[in-house]
C-alpha cells in the first residue's frame, strides 16, 4: 500500500479531485514529503507522476472519489495541526488585525484572512483585534459594520478588540502634519488627471517645489474642510522616476466630502488606503501585518511612510488571494451582480458571501476547515467549490437525518397490499431514532426509477415490502405484494398519503471563464414525505438516492430546500 506509485496515485486522485486536474509537478512535494527516497530519483519519480497523472486526468469526478475511499490522508492533519507559523514570533507578543472595509458582506475570501489572522494570534497566545478599515465615507455604512461583526461571529471568530480607523482620525492628521514639517510630504493641487499623467509618465509636477509656509497653511485649509473634493491633495515625497509607480509620489489623503455613516462631517480629509493602514498598523501594536498578495509593490511604500515618521515597523505577511472556479470571490464583482438583480441579495445561495454560504448550507467548521487548508502560502491556486462541498459533507454526513424524496412523482397502486406500517431508520449508523410511516395502498416514486420498471419487474419500497410490477399504464404503475423478505432487487425510496410539496433549488456556478452563467439555477420538484414536516428553517437533511439539502423556506403548500451536494 505504501510503494511510490500508491503515494503518487492517492495524491494524484486528490489533487484532482480538489482542482479538476492533476499534475505532476503540482503533487511532487506532497509525495516527497511522504516518501523521502523519491528525494534520491526526483526525476524517476516525475516520469511515474507524469504516466498516472494522465491516467487520472481521464477519470470522472465520481470514479475519483470513489477510488479515494482506498487512501488516507492522515499526513496532512499533521501539517495542519501545526497552524499558523509566524517567522520571529514570541508567545504573549503577537498582535494580528482583521481590516476590512465595511462596504458590503463578507465572503469566503475575507474568512480566509480573518482566519488567518486569528488562528495566528492563537497559536502565539496574542491578541487579534477587529478593526473597520472605514476612511472611506462614500462606499461604507452602519449596516455593512454589523453584518461584518455577525458574520464573524458565526464563524466563530471573537475579537480581542474592536476598532474603527475613523475614530483615529485627529492621530492620523497629527502624522500627516509631522510628515509636511518634515517635508515628506506635499500638498499637490493638480487636477487628478494631470496627476495621473504625471506619475505615469514619471514626472515631477510644480508643487513639489511649494514651500513649507505654504504647504502647512493648505494642510490646514485641507483639514478644516475648507477645500473641494479635487481641489488638492497630500502627496508623500517618493521618487518620480521609481521603478515601483507605487511610489511615485503617491496620494496620502484627499478631500471627501460625503458624511461618514459614524464620524457624519466631523472630517473632509480622508486618509488613502496606504496611508491609513500603515498607520493603523503601526500605532495599533500590530507584530504581524498580514494581507492578500496584490499588495505586495506597496510593501515599500508602507515601510517608506513608517520610516519618514520614524513609526515602529510590523511584520508585512502576504498571502494568496482565495478564488474558486465560478465564483465571484471579491465585493468588487459581487456588488454589481446584486445591483443589476441579477442575484437576490447579499446572501443568494448562489455567492460566495459568507450569508450566501450558510444558506447553502455550508457549516462555519467546514469553511474553516477549507480556508486554512491553503495556509499563508502566496501559491495561486483556484480550487473547485467541490473542495469545500466534500468538506462539508463530512460534517453534516453525521447530523443530517435521513427521509424520502419522490422526484416528478410517479404514482404506484399496490393491488392487496397488506396493512403495514414501515419503521424507517432516521440514520444508518447514528444514533437517530426511527420514525414510523403507515402505508396505504397509493405510494409515489422518482420518476426516474419507475422509468426502469416494466412488466414483471420487481423491486423494493425501500424498507417496506417488495412488489412486482403488473402493468404499466399512463400516469400510474400497477403492482402486486410480493412479501417482505429482503431480496436481491432495487430498492426504491417512496412517499405515501400525507406527503408534503417540495421543491429543490439547485446553485451552479455564477460564472463560466469570464462570463456570466444565465442557467445558475435549476429548480427539481416532487413529493418529500410527511415527517418534513417536523423540519424547521435551517435543518439540514438527506434526501436518500437524492443528496443533502436545507430547508429554506416553509410555506402553507410548499417546503423549499437548497441543494448542497450528493
Ligand atoms: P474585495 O476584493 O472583495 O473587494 P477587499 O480587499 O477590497 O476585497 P476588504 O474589506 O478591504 O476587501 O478586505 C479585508 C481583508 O480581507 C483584506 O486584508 C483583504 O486582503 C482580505 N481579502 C479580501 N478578499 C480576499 C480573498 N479573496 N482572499 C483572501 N483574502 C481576501
Ligand atoms: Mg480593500
Amino acid at each position: 500500500m505504501h510503494s511510490l506509485e500508491n503515494i503518487i496515485r492517492k495524491h494524484a486522485l486528490r489533487n484532482a479531485f480538489d482542482y479538476g486536474k492533476t499534475s505532476p509537478n503540482s503533487i511532487i512535494g506532497k509525495i516527497i514529503h511522504e516518501f523521502a527516497d523519491a528525494k534520491k530519483d526526483v526525476k524517476g519519480a516525475m516520469e511515474i507522476a507524469q504516466k498516472i497523472c494522465k491516467e487520472v486526468n481521464k477519470m470522472g469526478k465520481a470514479q475519483i472519489e470513489e477510488e479515494l475511499k482506498n487512501y488516507s490522508f492522515e499526513e496532512k492533519k499533521e501539517e495542519e495541526k501545526k497552524g499558523i507559523e509566524l517567522e520571529g514570533a514570541t508567545e504573549g507578543k503577537v498582535i494580528t488585525r482583521f481590516p476590512p472595509e465595511p462596504s458590503g458582506y463578507l465572503h469566503i475570501g475575507h474568512a480566509k484572512a480573518a482566519f488567518i489572522d486569528y488562528e495566528a494570534a492563537k497559536k502565539y497566545k496574542g491578541k487579534f483585534l477587529l478593526r473597520f478599515d472605514d476612511t472611506n465615507p462614500e462606499k461604507e455604512k452602519e449596516e455593512f459594520v454589523l453584518a461584518i461583526q455577525k458574520d464573524l461571529k458565526w464563524l466563530g471568530i471573537v475579537p480581542d478588540e474592536v476598532l474603527f480607523a475613523s475614530d483615529y482620525m485627529r492621530e492620523i492628521y497629527s502624522h500627516a502634519h509631522t510628515l509636511i514639517k518634515k517635508g515628506k510630504a506635499y500638498i499637490c493641487t493638480c487636477a487628478s488627471e494631470e496627476m495621473k499623467k504625471a506619475r505615469m509618465e514619471g514626472k515631477e509636477c510644480a508643487c513639489r517645489k511649494r514651500n513649507g509656509k505654504e504647504n502647512t497653511l493648505l494642510f490646514e485649509k485641507m483639514t478644516a474642510g475648507e477645500m473641494e473634493e479635487g481641489e488638492a491633495a497630500i502627496r508623500f515625497r517618493g521618487e518620480m522616476n521609481s521603478q515601483n509607480t507605487a511610489m511615485r509620489d503617491p496620494t496620502l489623503m484627499r478631500m471627501v466630502k460625503a458624511p461618514h455613516y459614524r464620524q457624519a462631517n466631523k472630517y473632509s480629509a480622508w486618509p488613502s488606503y496606504d496611508f491609513e493602514g500603515a498607520i493603523m498598523d503601526s500605532i495599533g501594536g500590530i507584530t504581524h501585518a498580514m494581507r492578500t498578495k496584490e499588495y505586495e509593490l506597496r510593501d515599500e511604500l508602507y515601510f517608506a511612510i513608517l520610516d519618514a515618521l520614524s513609526l515602529r515597523k510590523p511584520a508585512l505577511i502576504e498571502f494568496s488571494r482565495l478564488q474558486i472556479k465560478g465564483m465571484p470571490v471579491s465585493k468588487r464583482l459581487i456588488t454589481p451582480l446584486i445591483e443589476e438583480g441579477k442575484v437576490e441579495g447579499y446572501d443568494d445561495f448562489r455567492l460566495p458571501t459568507l450569508r450566501g454560504l450558510a444558506r447553502r448550507g455550508i457549516l462555519p467548521r467546514a469553511i474553516k476547515e477549507f480556508v486554512l487548508s491553503f495556509g499563508i502560502s502566496k501559491v495561486e491556486s483556484e480550487p473547485n467549490l467541490e473542495k469545500l462541498l466534500s468538506e462539508n459533507k463530512k460534517l453534516i454526513d453525521k447530523t443530517s437525518p435521513r427521509l424520502f424524496f419522490a422526484r416528478e412523482p410517479v404514482k404506484i397502486e399496490v393491488k392487496n397490499a397488506p396493512q403495514k406500517e414501515a419503521l424507517l431508520r432516521n440514520h444508518p449508523t447514528e444514533k437517530m431514532g426511527e420514525r414510523k410511516v403507515k402505508a396505504g395502498n397509493v405510494f409515489y416514486i422518482p420518476k426516474k426509477d419507475a422509468l426502469e420498471l416494466k412488466a414483471g419487474s420487481t423491486f423494493r419500497l425501500k424498507g417496506l415490502y417488495n412488489v412486482k410490477v403488473e402493468e404499466v399504464q399512463k400516469g400510474k404503475i400497477i403492482c402486486t405484494y410480493e412479501g417482505d423478505e429482503l431480496i436481491d432487487c432495487p430498492k426504491i425510496q417512496w412517499v405515501c398519503e400525507g406527503f408534503l410539496n417540495c421543491r429543490i433549488l439547485i446553485p451552479h456556478e455564477l460564472f463560466i471563464g469570464e462570463k456570466f452563467n444565465e442557467e445558475n439555477l435549476t429548480i427539481e420538484e416532487g413529493y418529500c414525505e410527511g415527517e418534513c414536516a417536523k423540519l424547521k428553517i435551517g435543518a439540514i437533511v438527506q434526501f436518500e438516492r437524492y443528496g443533502f439539502a436545507r430547508l429554506d423556506k416553509i410555506s402553507k403548500e410548499l417546503l423549499t430546500f437548497i441543494y448542497i451536494s450528493s
